[in-house]
């Protein structure tokens, strides 16, 4: 029995060494109530180990139950956020050893806490021991002696969190027990995490959704026979995405755990997720993320071996690692601690979304033997929420103790990681990474390095020009092509001249010898993911300087560090009224400011241009903010808030205008998942444009919706095809009775300022909610669909001449692809160059067909699969010669332009066509097109990407009086994609002129000649 050498020790009694000013001493026994209650929740024996199938009980600090009336992991109860964190602050209140810090707020006001347990020593020196790690995290100017110094001096910090993910609820329960026992234990296993380490435990992440979680499970044990409530928000804005902030640190909780890590730099951070059977150690199949350090790597494994090892040691069962996750994308909220230097890692164990103890039935891919899993789960076993926390909590003490027993050694690799990436810049390269000061978009690039900085990455500006041997090396897409695949490196070098690389005065730069070089590096370099690796968890590509559609230049020239240059701090863009004159003129440039300061003067009447023009010598593009009279002071508090150039001129304009609008935008969310939408909302609130939230179930009952809004937006919503269609339709089935979503005194936490309420959410959008937006569109509104949304205006008869489709082959999981503009003159396309970086994620495929509706079908030689041809004489690209009649020549394949072929009506089928198809006004538009397959993937992986290739990804259709846009990119992702924000504001802004520039730009398609006459040569 392996218990028995603990129960002994436990069994006696100690006299504590603290007394906390009390006359008595503190006493210490086993809490035996208490660990009956734990032998008695835990339904096997082997998922339990001698750490956890007890709790001592001391008479100086109290235990959970003492507070909270349960013990940790008891059936069918769970706790809210404030009395979990007021439990922690008891602890600290009572113990020496218990430090509590308030790490900031969510969303909706509720707090995130650090709970640092340590010896009564340790935590009397915080301070010093922070410093150690942060001099260690940064050791430029550090001699090897001092390094070494403080290593030995040092204390390794553990940090651990809980239920990032709402439905997750094990981890702060357990934190609670684990906090109590590291804090009262005297077991010399105990002893050693709390002498030789800092632990910090941060309960909830996510404390608006573990609030709303908690309601609706509590809700559903009062009322078994309901069908329990979906959990609609977790967070205020996203769902199961809040684990992938950490490239654009848009919710609170990421900025809260970044400024907490950048203040203590903690060794190993180690997020508590729950979702596979029975305990997943995280290491990752790869491709491992190929930015980091290699130490990191070997950490990984060796930490989730020795938990490993320990645990089956003990007889536990179906512990494993490597399956389930990739370790290639950087944007979980581990990856905060990966990216700078430490250790990040995560535990999955097998939760049950709440405290019930159920028979769980697993799949053979959960319980086969696998190489990484010799000792795999149980295909069938009772499982409890008592289960669940001895699991999280034997292993992550087995991994507290490996920590502390090896503190030396962490704490070494942690220096060794931070001088190495010091040494980045001169050894693997590159040297840094450039922000030229002649991007078109400074408000974009100063809103990126802002947020460099907030990442711990230094900034640095070049006073003066600086030029560096050898031609640009840019990610931005109007600059240098890309030498297309038939092209030989070695021609291609001969044929360009070696260059120089310009660098203009005041041109950032960001260097890679600094600590955080890799972060930066990962998130500015473009990545490559080979198929053949195993099928990625994420995001495959993330090139931020691509998705902001900035300039960055990768500079591998090492005298680039030699420059004079200057470390910036946050970076605020001058804005300015320039000239003098009665007219006010906003060059356009997508810088997405822009769009806030159009809302934000909503009653100051402006136009856009709808061609380039001059005016006083100065060159504006298409789309041209003009203002024609405005009361000066205001523009320029606006113009310098917002970093906008304003130019005032007595110029007479002669280009072409048309009114800008701010219109009334309604978001559309459903009542099963809003994850999509709050991207969206994010973006949205982040521009300080106003929007209204609406339920697609509201969309039933409001028949002319023209009347409130201009524009609804339909974020991607569901799956594709006709069952998400259906879906969309339907909603929630209407079953059993209404379903309020509103706080109550059962449910206080369910719905915040922001979010929304109804007293029923079963239904869906509903074939008259169809029917309403179908009208709203007729009646001059525009209808913007997103991605897996596309489908339903197509579907539901408002375009003409689309088709929507899923990928038949193509594998697309979230990359960085080339599109070019495809119509300069449309105003969705105002103020951008001629190509742009898009996120594309598997679908959807849209085609634009003159006859039929299938992919590729209908446009003549279009659908043709090229060099295909019937078994005959010759060769693959010979004619055929039929035998017993005379020879006729084919017709030769004509070469069309991908929107030549869309619109392209064979001769004989013209007649059919001026009644089958719309007049050219009424014709979809395609606005933005992807790039050819050779040019089309930047970063992340794409295979069949022909799929796509030169098919439309923003497309405009007239329907009505107004238009429906459809989006195959998703322009408004995880507040990574800022570079095509603006195609969705521009299009909210010219809502009602989106047939600007129409004429000139899709002209004969339909009737031309040209074709024919081409095909007769
Ligand atoms: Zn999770």
């Amino acid at each position: 029995m392996r218990r028995n050498a603990l129960s002994i020790v436990l069994g006696l009694c100690f006299v504590l060494s603290y007394s906390l000013g009390q006359s008595a001493p503190c006493t210490l026994t086993d809490h035996a109530e208490y660990s009956k209650k734990i032998k008695e929740y835990t339904t096997e024996s082997f998922f339990s180990t001698e750490l956890v199938d007890h709790l001592p009980y001391s008479s100086c600090v109290p235990a959970p139950d003492a507070f909270l009336h349960h013990i940790i992991g008891a059936p069918d109860v769970l706790d809210y956020t404030k009395d979990i964190n007021a439990y922690m602050r008891l602890l600290a209140s009572k113990s020496p050893r218990v430090k509590v810090f308030s790490i900031g707020n969510s969303e909706e006001g509720r707090e995130m806490l650090a709970v640092v347990v340590s010896d009564e020593a340790n935590l009397a020196k915080l301070d010093h021991y922070k410093e150690i790690t942060a001099k260690i995290a940064d050791p430029r100017g550090l001699s090897e002696a001092d390094a070494q110094k403080l290593i030995s001096e040092g204390k390794p910090i553990y940090w651990a969190d809980g239920s990032i993910h709402s439905p997750e609820t094990g981890a702060p329960e357990m934190l609670m027990e684990l906090a109590y026992r590291l804090a009262v234990e005297e077991t010399p296993f105990i002893q050693k995490i709390r002498k030789d380490s800092i632990v910090m435990i941060t309960p909830i992440v996510e404390t608006d959704g573990h609030d709303r979680e908690v309601d609706i499970y509590l809700h559903h044990k009062k009322h078994p026979d309901d069908p329990p409530y979906p959990l609609i928000w977790w967070g205020h804005y996203v769902a199961h995405d809040n684990n992938r902030d950490n490239l654009g640190v848009s919710l609170a909780l990421s900025r809260n755990m970044l400024k907490t890590f950048l203040e203590w730099h903690p060794t190993v951070m180690h997020d508590l997720h729950e979702s596979v059977p029975y305990l997943y150690i995280m290491t990752g199949t790869g491709p491992y993320n190929a930015w980091l350090d290699p130490i990191v790597i070997s950490e990984w494994q060796q930490m989730a071996y020795y938990e490993i090892e320990e645990m089956t040691k003990r007889g536990v069962i179906g512990v494993w690692t490597h399956g389930f996750y990739d370790g290639w994308a950087p944007n979980y909220l581990l990856s905060i601690a990966n990216n700078h230097n430490a250790i990040g890692r995560f535990y999955e164990t097998f939760g049950n979304g709440g405290a019930d103890t159920r028979v769980r039935t697993l799949r053979p891919a959960d319980t086969n033997r696998e190489w990484f899993r010799p000792n795999p789960p149980l295909p069938k076993v009772k499982w409890s929420a008592r289960d669940n926390i001895n699991m999280q909590q034997s292993a992550i003490l087995f991994g507290m103790n490996n920590v502390a027993s090896n503190g030396w050694q962490f704490l070494h690799n942690f220096y060794l990681k931070s001088r190495r990436a010091v040494e980045k810049g001169h050894k693997e390269g590159p040297a840094a990474w450039a922000f030229p000061a002649d991007d078109p978009r400074p408000g974009e690039q100063a809103a990126f390095l802002n947020l460099l900085e907030v990442q711990g990455v230094e900034v640095h500006r070049i006073d003066k020009e600086i030029r560096i041997p050898g031609p640009p090396e840019r990610e931005a897409p109007a600059a240098a092509k890309r030498p297309a695949a038939s092209e030989k490196p070695a021609e291609k070098a001969e044929e360009k001249k070696p260059r120089e690389t310009v660098l203009p005065a005041g041109s950032y730069i960001v260097r890679m010898d600094q600590p955080y070089s890799r972060l930066a590096d990962m998130v500015l370099d473009t990545q490559y993911y080979s198929s053949r690796d195993p099928r990625s968890y994420d995001d495959t590509g993330w090139t931020l300087g691509a998705l902001r559609n900035l300039k960055t230049v990768r500079i591998t020239e090492m005298s680039v560090l030699d420059q004079p240059m200057k470390k910036m701090g946050r970076i605020e863009v001058a804005g300015s009224v320039a000239g003098q004159g009665k007219i006010y003129l906003i060059d356009h440039n997508t810088d997405n400011t822009l769009a806030t300061f159009r809302f934000r003067l909503a009653r100051v009447a402006m136009e856009a241009a709808e061609e380039p023009f001059e005016a006083d010598g100065v060159k504006f593009k298409a789309g041209t903010f003009v203002i024609r009279s405005a009361d000066r002071d205001q523009l320029e508090r606006a113009a310098k808030e917002l970093g906008l150039k304003v130019h005032a001129t007595n110029s007479a304009l002669s280009v072409a205008t048309h009114p800008l609008a701010a219109p009334r935008v309604a978001i559309i969310h459903n009542w099963q998942n809003t994850q999509n939408d709050g991207w969206f909302r994010i973006a949205f609130e982040e521009q300080k444009i106003p929007y209204t939230y609406v339920a697609d179930t509201k969309l039933r009952e409001a028949a002319d919706l023209r009347s409130q809004f201009e524009v609804i937006i339909l974020p991607p919503m569901g799956g594709g095809g006709a069952a998400g269609l259906s879906a969309i339709v339907r909603g929630l089935p209407m079953r059993g009775n209404p379903m309020p979503w509103k706080n109550t005194a059962e449910t206080p936490n369910m719905v915040a300022p922001g979010l929304d309420s109804t007293d029923d959410i079963r239904g869906g959008l509903g074939f008259a909610g169809l029917a309403h937006l179908e009208q709203f569109v007729r009646d001059g509104g525009l209808l913007i669909a997103v991605q897996t949304s596309a489908s339903l205006p197509v579907a539901a008869g408002m375009t003409e001449m689309v088709n929507v489709a899923d990928a038949r082959t193509m594998q697309a999981p979230g990359s960085v692809l080339l599109s070019n503009i495809d119509d300069k003159k449309s105003p969705i396309t105002y103020g951008y160059d001629d190509q742009l970086y898009v996120y594309f994620r598997q679908g959807p495929v849209i085609t634009i067909t003159s006859f039929g509706g299938g992919p590729g079908g209908g446009g003549g030689p279009a659908g043709d699969d090229a060099g295909a041809r019937s078994s005959g004489r010759g060769s693959a690209a010979d004619p055929d010669v039929i035998q017993g009649r005379s020879y006729i020549a084919p017709e030769r394949p004509v070469k069309r332009s991908p929107h030549e072929q869309e619109l392209y009506v064979q001769e004989d089928l013209r007649e059919l066509a001026r009644w089958a198809l719309p007049p050219r006004n009424e014709q979809p538009r395609v606005v933005l097109r992807f790039a050819a397959d050779k040019e089309l993937l930047l970063s992340g992986m794409i295979t069949g990407g022909n799929e796509i290739a030169e098919k439309p990804a923003v497309v405009d259709v007239p329907h009505g009086k107004g238009h429906v846009v459809l989006f195959a990119n998703n322009p408004m992702w995880r507040n990574e994609t800022m570079g095509s924000f603006f195609l969705v504001f521009n299009a909210i802004m010219n809502f009602d002129h989106l047939d600007a520039g129409r004429t000139a730009a899709t002209g004969t398609a339909v009737t031309q000649t040209a074709g024919g006459e081409e095909e007769e040569e």
